[in-house]
Protein backbone atom coordinates (compact mmCIF):
# COMPACT_ATOMS: atom_id res chain seq x y z
CA UNK A 1 0.00 0.00 0.00
CA UNK A 2 2.93 2.35 0.78
CA UNK A 3 6.33 1.80 0.22
CA UNK A 4 9.55 4.34 1.01
CA UNK A 5 12.57 3.49 -0.67
CA UNK A 6 15.48 5.34 0.24
CA UNK A 7 13.71 8.35 1.09
CA UNK A 8 16.40 11.30 2.37
CA UNK A 9 14.88 14.97 3.54
CA UNK A 10 17.19 18.00 4.24
CA UNK A 11 16.24 21.27 5.15
CA UNK A 12 18.26 24.00 3.83
CA UNK A 13 18.89 26.46 6.99
CA UNK A 14 20.86 29.62 7.62
CA UNK A 15 22.93 27.62 9.78
CA UNK A 16 23.55 24.77 7.44
CA UNK A 17 21.68 21.32 6.27
CA UNK A 18 19.52 19.58 8.19
CA UNK A 19 18.95 16.32 7.21
CA UNK A 20 15.64 15.41 8.74
CA UNK A 21 15.18 11.90 7.06
CA UNK A 22 17.93 9.92 6.56
CA UNK A 23 17.87 6.98 4.20
CA UNK A 24 14.50 5.60 4.92
CA UNK A 25 13.07 2.30 3.79
CA UNK A 26 9.58 1.29 4.93
CA UNK A 27 6.65 -0.70 3.78
CA UNK A 28 3.36 -0.35 5.38
CA UNK A 29 0.44 -2.72 4.23
CA UNK A 30 -3.33 -1.86 3.59
CA UNK A 31 -5.45 -2.31 6.63
CA UNK A 32 -2.77 -2.01 8.90
CA UNK A 33 -2.31 0.60 11.36
CA UNK A 34 1.37 1.60 11.69
CA UNK A 35 3.28 3.55 14.49
CA UNK A 36 6.21 5.68 14.19
CA UNK A 37 7.51 6.97 17.56
CA UNK A 38 10.42 9.22 18.37
CA UNK A 39 11.25 11.67 20.24
CA UNK A 40 10.87 15.65 19.16
CA UNK A 41 13.43 16.28 16.40
CA UNK A 42 13.69 12.38 15.04
CA UNK A 43 12.15 13.46 12.24
CA UNK A 44 8.35 12.43 12.34
CA UNK A 45 6.60 15.45 11.13
CA UNK A 46 8.64 15.38 7.72
CA UNK A 47 7.91 11.48 7.45
CA UNK A 48 4.55 12.17 7.90
CA UNK A 49 4.11 15.43 5.69
CA UNK A 50 6.13 13.36 2.65
CA UNK A 51 3.81 10.87 3.20
CA UNK A 52 1.01 13.60 2.90
CA UNK A 53 2.95 15.07 -0.84
CA UNK A 54 3.51 18.25 1.40
CA UNK A 55 7.09 18.14 1.12
CA UNK A 56 8.82 16.57 -1.69
CA UNK A 57 11.99 14.10 -0.77
CA UNK A 58 15.23 15.30 -1.59
CA UNK A 59 15.87 11.73 -2.85
CA UNK A 60 14.29 8.68 -2.93
CA UNK A 61 10.46 7.76 -4.11
CA UNK A 62 7.13 7.43 -2.17
CA UNK A 63 4.80 5.01 -3.92
CA UNK A 64 1.27 5.12 -1.87
CA UNK A 65 -1.88 2.90 -3.58
CA UNK A 66 0.10 3.01 -6.97
CA UNK A 67 1.21 6.39 -7.15
CA UNK A 68 4.61 8.23 -7.12
CA UNK A 69 3.33 10.74 -4.59
CA UNK A 70 6.78 12.31 -4.96
CA UNK A 71 6.34 12.83 -8.59
CA UNK A 72 3.12 14.43 -9.25
CA UNK A 73 1.81 18.19 -8.48
CA UNK A 74 -0.95 20.48 -9.45
CA UNK A 75 -4.30 18.50 -9.91
CA UNK A 76 -2.66 15.33 -9.80
CA UNK A 77 -1.24 15.59 -6.36
CA UNK A 78 -4.49 17.44 -4.91
CA UNK A 79 -6.65 14.10 -6.29
CA UNK A 80 -4.02 12.25 -5.10
CA UNK A 81 -4.25 13.64 -1.30
CA UNK A 82 -8.27 13.15 -1.48
CA UNK A 83 -7.19 9.31 -0.68
CA UNK A 84 -4.74 10.23 1.99
CA UNK A 85 -6.41 12.06 4.83
CA UNK A 86 -4.95 13.59 7.73
CA UNK A 87 -5.81 14.69 11.23
CA UNK A 88 -3.85 16.77 13.38
CA UNK A 89 -2.89 17.26 17.65
CA UNK A 90 -4.60 20.63 17.33
CA UNK A 91 -7.85 19.11 14.94
CA UNK A 92 -7.45 22.43 12.50
CA UNK A 93 -10.85 22.57 12.16
CA UNK A 94 -12.57 25.71 10.87
CA UNK A 95 -13.69 27.53 14.25
CA UNK A 96 -16.51 30.12 12.32
CA UNK A 97 -18.18 26.77 11.10
CA UNK A 98 -20.54 24.46 12.18
CA UNK A 99 -19.82 21.09 12.92
CA UNK A 100 -21.58 19.85 9.62
CA UNK A 101 -20.16 22.47 8.15
CA UNK A 102 -16.70 21.82 8.97
CA UNK A 103 -17.56 18.07 8.02
CA UNK A 104 -19.26 18.84 4.68
CA UNK A 105 -16.29 21.25 3.70
CA UNK A 106 -14.15 18.62 1.99
CA UNK A 107 -16.65 17.13 0.03
CA UNK A 108 -17.56 21.09 -1.28
CA UNK A 109 -13.97 21.07 -2.42
CA UNK A 110 -14.43 17.39 -3.97
CA UNK A 111 -17.68 19.04 -6.04
CA UNK A 112 -20.13 16.60 -4.30
CA UNK A 113 -23.70 18.17 -4.76
CA UNK A 114 -25.73 19.09 -2.02
CA UNK A 115 -27.81 16.09 -1.68
CA UNK A 116 -24.79 14.04 -1.63
CA UNK A 117 -23.35 15.96 0.77
CA UNK A 118 -25.87 15.85 3.72
CA UNK A 119 -26.27 12.01 3.36
CA UNK A 120 -22.78 11.80 3.77
CA UNK A 121 -22.20 14.37 6.58
CA UNK A 122 -25.02 12.41 8.55
CA UNK A 123 -23.27 9.11 7.97
CA UNK A 124 -20.10 10.69 9.55
CA UNK A 125 -21.32 11.95 11.95
CA UNK A 126 -23.41 8.75 12.92
CA UNK A 127 -19.73 7.23 12.21
CA UNK A 128 -18.35 9.05 15.28
CA UNK A 129 -20.85 9.53 17.53
CA UNK A 130 -21.76 13.11 17.51
CA UNK A 131 -25.42 13.12 16.95
CA UNK A 132 -26.80 16.02 18.25
CA UNK A 133 -24.06 18.10 18.28
CA UNK A 134 -24.23 18.85 13.85
CA UNK A 135 -25.01 23.09 14.54
CA UNK A 136 -22.76 23.43 17.53
CA UNK A 137 -19.41 25.07 16.89
CA UNK A 138 -16.10 23.78 17.52
CA UNK A 139 -15.28 25.90 20.35
CA UNK A 140 -18.97 23.78 22.04
CA UNK A 141 -16.75 20.83 21.60
CA UNK A 142 -14.40 18.99 24.23
CA UNK A 143 -11.00 18.39 22.92
CA UNK A 144 -12.21 14.51 21.89
CA UNK A 145 -15.80 15.74 20.34
CA UNK A 146 -13.08 18.39 18.50
CA UNK A 147 -10.86 15.60 17.45
CA UNK A 148 -14.33 13.45 16.58
CA UNK A 149 -14.80 16.13 13.94
CA UNK A 150 -11.68 15.78 12.87
CA UNK A 151 -11.82 12.21 12.36
CA UNK A 152 -15.32 12.55 10.38
CA UNK A 153 -14.09 15.32 7.78
CA UNK A 154 -10.59 13.08 6.84
CA UNK A 155 -13.22 10.23 6.61
CA UNK A 156 -15.46 12.22 3.81
CA UNK A 157 -14.01 11.63 0.29
CA UNK A 158 -13.58 8.24 1.60
CA UNK A 159 -9.61 7.79 1.70
CA UNK A 160 -7.54 4.56 1.37
CA UNK A 161 -5.07 5.73 4.17
CA UNK A 162 -5.46 8.24 7.37
CA UNK A 163 -2.30 9.67 8.87
CA UNK A 164 -2.35 10.60 12.15
CA UNK A 165 -0.10 13.44 13.09
CA UNK A 166 0.07 13.15 16.84
CA UNK A 167 -3.81 12.81 17.02
CA UNK A 168 -4.07 12.26 20.59
CA UNK A 169 -1.81 14.56 22.01
CA UNK A 170 -3.78 17.16 23.10
CA UNK A 171 -6.16 14.91 24.92
CA UNK A 172 -6.34 13.31 28.19
CA UNK A 173 -5.52 9.70 29.04
CA UNK A 174 -9.47 8.88 29.02
CA UNK A 175 -10.36 10.76 25.92
CA UNK A 176 -7.12 8.94 24.38
CA UNK A 177 -8.25 5.98 24.76
CA UNK A 178 -11.82 6.80 23.53
CA UNK A 179 -10.54 8.26 20.54
CA UNK A 180 -8.08 5.19 20.03
CA UNK A 181 -10.91 3.04 20.25
CA UNK A 182 -12.41 4.90 17.26
CA UNK A 183 -9.69 4.55 15.26
CA UNK A 184 -9.55 0.90 15.91
CA UNK A 185 -13.07 0.45 14.83
CA UNK A 186 -12.99 2.99 11.87
CA UNK A 187 -9.70 0.60 10.95
CA UNK A 188 -11.51 -2.82 11.16
CA UNK A 189 -14.87 -1.55 9.53
CA UNK A 190 -13.69 0.29 6.54
CA UNK A 191 -9.99 -0.86 6.34
CA UNK A 192 -8.52 1.42 6.49
CA UNK A 193 -5.01 2.01 6.56
CA UNK A 194 -3.66 4.05 9.42
CA UNK A 195 -0.05 5.39 10.06
CA UNK A 196 0.42 7.34 13.57
CA UNK A 197 3.43 9.40 14.26
CA UNK A 198 3.93 9.90 18.42
CA UNK A 199 5.87 10.24 21.39
CA UNK A 200 3.58 8.20 23.30
CA UNK A 201 4.43 4.22 24.03
CA UNK A 202 0.70 4.34 25.20
CA UNK A 203 -0.43 4.77 22.20
CA UNK A 204 1.12 2.66 20.20
CA UNK A 205 1.23 -0.57 22.54
CA UNK A 206 -2.97 -0.23 22.45
CA UNK A 207 -3.59 0.35 18.87
CA UNK A 208 -0.62 -0.32 16.55
CA UNK A 209 0.06 -3.51 14.71
CA UNK A 210 3.52 -2.43 13.84
CA UNK A 211 6.29 0.20 14.74
CA UNK A 212 9.29 2.06 13.76
CA UNK A 213 11.41 3.70 16.00
CA UNK A 214 13.09 7.35 14.95
CA UNK A 215 15.95 8.83 16.02
CA UNK A 216 17.81 11.19 13.97
CA UNK A 217 15.96 10.89 11.19
CA UNK A 218 16.92 7.30 10.76
CA UNK A 219 14.59 3.88 11.92
CA UNK A 220 16.63 2.26 14.26
CA UNK A 221 14.05 -0.21 15.16
CA UNK A 222 10.76 -1.86 13.19
CA UNK A 223 8.82 -4.73 13.52
CA UNK A 224 5.68 -5.89 15.30
CA UNK A 225 4.87 -4.16 18.34
CA UNK A 226 4.77 -6.57 20.71
CA UNK A 227 8.14 -7.86 19.78
CA UNK A 228 9.55 -4.32 19.59
CA UNK A 229 8.48 -3.54 22.73
CA UNK A 230 8.55 -6.68 24.72
CA UNK A 231 7.08 -6.37 28.54
CA UNK A 232 10.35 -7.23 30.98
P1 LIG B 1 9.65 15.38 14.92
O1 LIG B 1 8.33 15.47 14.24
O2 LIG B 1 10.06 13.97 15.21
O3 LIG B 1 9.74 16.27 16.12
P2 LIG B 1 10.65 16.95 12.68
O4 LIG B 1 10.38 16.22 11.43
O5 LIG B 1 9.73 18.06 13.03
O6 LIG B 1 10.75 15.90 13.88
O7 LIG B 1 12.12 17.55 12.65
C1 LIG B 1 13.28 16.80 12.29
C2 LIG B 1 14.45 17.76 12.16
O8 LIG B 1 14.26 18.60 11.04
C3 LIG B 1 14.63 18.67 13.35
O9 LIG B 1 16.02 18.88 13.55
C4 LIG B 1 13.98 19.96 12.91
O10 LIG B 1 14.53 21.07 13.54
C5 LIG B 1 14.25 19.97 11.41
N1 LIG B 1 13.20 20.66 10.62
C6 LIG B 1 11.90 20.30 10.55
N2 LIG B 1 11.23 21.10 9.71
C7 LIG B 1 12.14 22.01 9.25
C8 LIG B 1 12.08 23.11 8.33
N3 LIG B 1 10.94 23.44 7.71
N4 LIG B 1 13.21 23.80 8.10
C9 LIG B 1 14.38 23.45 8.69
N5 LIG B 1 14.50 22.42 9.56
C10 LIG B 1 13.40 21.71 9.83
P1 LIG C 1 -6.93 23.26 21.61
O1 LIG C 1 -7.27 23.99 22.85
O2 LIG C 1 -7.91 22.20 21.31
O3 LIG C 1 -5.49 22.85 21.51
P2 LIG C 1 -6.67 25.76 20.38
O4 LIG C 1 -7.71 26.59 21.05
O5 LIG C 1 -5.27 25.85 20.84
O6 LIG C 1 -7.16 24.26 20.39
O7 LIG C 1 -6.74 26.08 18.84
C1 LIG C 1 -6.00 25.39 17.86
C2 LIG C 1 -5.71 26.35 16.70
O8 LIG C 1 -6.91 27.03 16.28
C3 LIG C 1 -4.74 27.44 17.10
O9 LIG C 1 -3.87 27.67 16.02
C4 LIG C 1 -5.63 28.63 17.38
O10 LIG C 1 -4.95 29.85 17.08
C5 LIG C 1 -6.79 28.42 16.43
N1 LIG C 1 -8.05 28.95 17.00
C6 LIG C 1 -8.56 28.71 18.22
N2 LIG C 1 -9.72 29.34 18.42
C7 LIG C 1 -9.97 30.03 17.28
C8 LIG C 1 -11.02 30.90 16.83
N3 LIG C 1 -12.07 31.18 17.59
N4 LIG C 1 -10.95 31.42 15.60
C9 LIG C 1 -9.90 31.15 14.80
N5 LIG C 1 -8.87 30.33 15.14
C10 LIG C 1 -8.90 29.78 16.37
Amino acid sequence: MISLSNITKIYSSPNGDVKAVDQINLRIKKGEIFGIIGYSGAGKSTLIRLLNGLEKPTSGSIEIGGIRIDEIKGEKLRKARQEISMIFQHFNLLWSRTIEENISFPLEIAGVEKKERIKRVRELIKLVGLEGREKAYPSQLSGGQKQRVGIARALANNPKVLLCDEATSALDPQTTDSILDLLVDINERLGLTIVLITHEMHVIRKICHRVAVMENGRIVEEGEVLNVFRHP
